[in-house]
């Protein structure tokens, strides 16, 4: 995992969490069902350990009848991001779950439990303890962006300033360092803050 990652996850209050156990009791992934086998039959590790634990509804119904409004969430986020398609969209639970909204594995969760929310953009049920937090750290992110977007403006400036070969050089690198940084957030949209 990366740094960042390694970071966030240090800083993460989990007693935030209430405890509900929406979060492994309706669960979704960017993949369909199909494709999560045919990764599990490839041994590839996030796969396995998904299916290891997670179980798929019969259908979208039987997932909403469960928890009808994370359910609707989710579909209304695909469909904003013009992703869902629901021959390929599956709901799950986990086997692991006990009615009491506790874990029975706790101690050996796997790792994808251990992580989550995962990352400020993780989507996470309506209400979930980690909502506000989330958002607080999304807003730091788009903060330190933008004040990079700041200084390759400041770079450019100071690019029409000289002549030098080596301070020109110099800028080249750190302007380069700070695209590096924009597009580490591309997927969650850094271009457009
Ligand atoms: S949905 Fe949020 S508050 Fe509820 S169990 Fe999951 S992480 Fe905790
Ligand atoms: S293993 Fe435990 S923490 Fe992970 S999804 Fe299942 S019940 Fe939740």
């Amino acid at each position: 995992m990366g740094i960042y990652e390694d970071n966030y996850l240090s800083k993460r209050p989990q007693e935030l969490c209430h405890m509900c156990g929406r979060c492994c009791r309706v669960v979704t992934t960017s993949k369909s069902y199909e494709e999560l086998k045919e990764l599990e039959a490839k041994n590839d590790n996030g796969a396995c350990e998904f299916l290891k634990i997670f179980v798929p509804y019969p259908s979208i119904e039987a997932a909403r009848a469960v928890d009808s409004e994370l359910v609707d969430n989710v579909i209304s986020l695909l469909k904003e991001d013009g992703n869902y398609d629901p021959n390929k969209t599956s709901f799950y639970y986990c086997k692991y779950l006990l009615d009491n909204n506790l874990c029975s594995i706790y101690e050996e969760r796997p790792e994808l439990c251990r992580h989550c929310p995962c990352t400020p953009w993780a989507i996470v049920p309506p209400g979930c303890g980690f909502e506000g937090w989330l958002f607080l750290e999304r807003e730091k992110v788009k903060e330190k962006i933008r004040k990079a977007k700041e200084e390759l403006l400041e770079l450019k400036l100071l690019k029409t300033r000289n002549t030098d070969e080596n301070i020109l050089k110099k800028i080249s690198s750190v302007e380069h360092k700070i695209h590096s940084t924009i597009e580490l957030y591309k997927k969650y949209g850094s271009y457009d803050w």
